[in-house]
């Protein structure tokens, strides 16, 4: 990274915000959803009205329990909700429940790429269980307040200051996208707010130990941001400090059209926040057997599968990473090459997989999208689909044995093309045809497909002999350019052989008896 000083570097630090995908609220049974008519989701207790208790939403704590043990933290069998004490509008009790000393989870880190094929260990503070607040809408001079965001789970993520660059900044931020949203814990979507960063930065000498000043970056909401605000706030410090000047702590505001940091406030009017242990919970107390019934369904994540394809299959660093970015589609492939047994080569099941499998759920992720662009327009009241939720490339989640019945036969179908009794476009027809019976519940091998679809390659020499010996004729001028020296025209004859032949000749034959016979001439 190049700074306007480069005899300078930068620290960084990230406190990361994520929502947990529980379908209740943390303290209440308010549904937690997004998008939906302003404060149509609330109940005494997220509205703070007195009287009402709070209870905690166990289900929460098991997703944060989960995204700690993914990024190794220590799960503190004994943690304390507390109250942490400001005012502002969209939080109406006053304070926001959270967690201050002993934490649900200390002490654990994340390795990161940093490239070169070199990986990086950023060290993590904590991660604890806190609620959101709600929401203030500004419109003109008027402000309005939506509280159906109030009281919805949050896992904060603090990490050490660690990072050494933006870039590094970006890369530990969509390491831990990537594990939060595989594991589904959250959907990660950080347009939406689900998943929210400040970015904690200082400068210093190349060499000093000691840290610098620093100043947070509130909410920045997308990757891209992160980089930029960090880039701007590094040089806006380092000339700072050039010019004689001193950073001050301070919280700032990225600006993403003038892609500057603006103060938002200083050290001096920092909230002192009057922490104390939050009386109406007690304490959350976790078992042995809870803790390991959780570590139990992590299972490995995309970056150790990515890793064992390519050691043990010998995938492409690309492949690898597409096939594990879907954990249904990783786990399809697992279960293929389990099935499989060594018969079809691995890479040959992996292309399948990633050039037309992940298509037909591309396709059917549109279908799906389009459906509930049609439903909502025919129902455009408040329990409707959010227009937000529609346009989501994200969610071509979907499982093989729940679109063509057996998997087995995904592999069948490959093993005819490798045998050479159907060619490759056969193959995405019978694939095709398998989606097909899904849909309507026929049965059919992948033989009786082939059979039913006449795709059989022909494959026999004097069948192809045939075929071949009727292009010839029929082209004479193209045969004569030929034998005069004009060699490109074989592709020619072997397209118009492929033709004839309805595609459904084996074209590696095709060439073979091409050549022969042409050099007879
Ligand atoms: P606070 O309690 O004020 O939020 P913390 O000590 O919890 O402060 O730190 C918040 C975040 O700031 C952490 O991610 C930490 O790594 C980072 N941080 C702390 N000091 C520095 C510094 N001098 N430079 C950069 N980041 C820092
Ligand atoms: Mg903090
Ligand atoms: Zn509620």
């Amino acid at each position: 990274m190049e700074y306007i000083d480069n005899s300078f570097e930068a620290v960084i630090g990230l406190e990361v915000h994520t929502q947990l995908l529980t379908n209740t609220k943390m303290f209440c049974s308010c549904p937690n959803v997004f998008g939906r008519e302003p404060n149509s989701l609330v109940c005494p207790v997220c509205l703070a009205l007195p009287g009402s208790l709070p209870v905690i939403n166990f289900n929460a704590v098991k997703l944060a329990v989960k995204a700690a043990l993914a990024i190794n933290l220590h799960i503190n069998q004994r943690s304390l909700f507390a109250r942490k004490n400001y005012f502002y509008p969209d939080l109406p009790k006053g304070y926001q429940i959270s967690q201050f000393q002993d934490p649900v989870s200390s002490n654990g880190y994340l390795m990161i790429d940093i490239g070169g094929g070199m990986e990086k260990k950023i060290r993590i503070n904590r991660l604890h269980i806190e609620e959101d607040a709600g929401k203030l809408i500004h419109t003109g001079s008027n402000s309005f307040v939506d509280l159906n965001r109030a009281g919805t789970p949050l896992a904060e993520i603090v990490s050490e200051p660690d990072l050494s660059s933006p870039a590094e900044a970006v890369a530990y931020l969509k390491d831990l996208r990537d594990i939060i949203v595989y594991l589904d814990i959250s959907d990660g979507n950080m347009e939406e707010g689900s998943f929210r960063c400040d970015a904690n930065v200082s400068v210093r000498k190349k060499g000093d130990t000691e840290l610098g000043t620093r100043t947070e970056v509130k909410n920045v909401n997308s990757f891209k941001f992160v980089e930029k605000a960090l880039e701007y706030e590094i040089n806006r410090q380092i000339e700072l400090i050039l010019g004689g000047g001193k950073v001050i702590q301070e919280t700032l505001l990225f600006n993403s059209k003038t892609g500057k940091t603006e103060s938002m406030r200083g050290k001096e009017e920092a909230h002192d926040y009057r922490y104390f242990e939050e009386p109406d919970l007690p304490p959350l107390i976790l078992t042995d057997e809870f803790i390991q019934e959780i570590k139990d369904s992590i299972g490995e994540l995309p970056k150790a599968k990515r890793q064992r394809y390519i050691n043990d299959y010998a995938l492409s660093e690309y492949d690898a990473e597409v096939l594990t970015q879907y954990k249904d589609v990783a786990n399809d492939f697992d279960e293929l090459v389990k099935i499989n047994n060594g018969k079809i080569d691995i890479k040959k099941i992996a292309n399948w997989i990633i050039n037309e499998w992940m298509l037909e759920l591309k396709k059917r992720c549109a279908a799906d999208n389009n459906e509930h662009a049609q439903e909502r327009a025919a129902q455009p009241d408040e329990n409707s689909i959010p227009a937000e939720k529609i346009i989501n490339e994200d969610l071509i989640n979907f499982k093989m044995e729940e679109i063509i019945k057996d998997r087995k036969c995904f592999l069948d179908m490959i093993m005819q093309v490798e045998d050479g009794k159907i060619n490759r476009n056969g193959g995405r027809l019978v694939l095709y045809q398998l989606v097909e019976n899904g849909k309507n519940g026929n049965i059919q091998t992948v033989e009786e497909i082939i059979l039913s679809l006449n795709l059989a390659q022909v494959s026999d020499d004097k069948g192809i002999e045939d075929i071949i010996k009727q292009v010839l004729e029929e082209n004479q001028k193209e045969l004569s350019d030929y034998l005069g020296g004009k060699e490109k025209l074989f592709g020619f004859f072997v397209g118009a052989a492929m033709k004839k032949a309805k595609g459904k000749a084996n074209p590696q034959k095709v060439n073979e008896i091409l050549k022969k016979q042409l050099e007879k001439l």
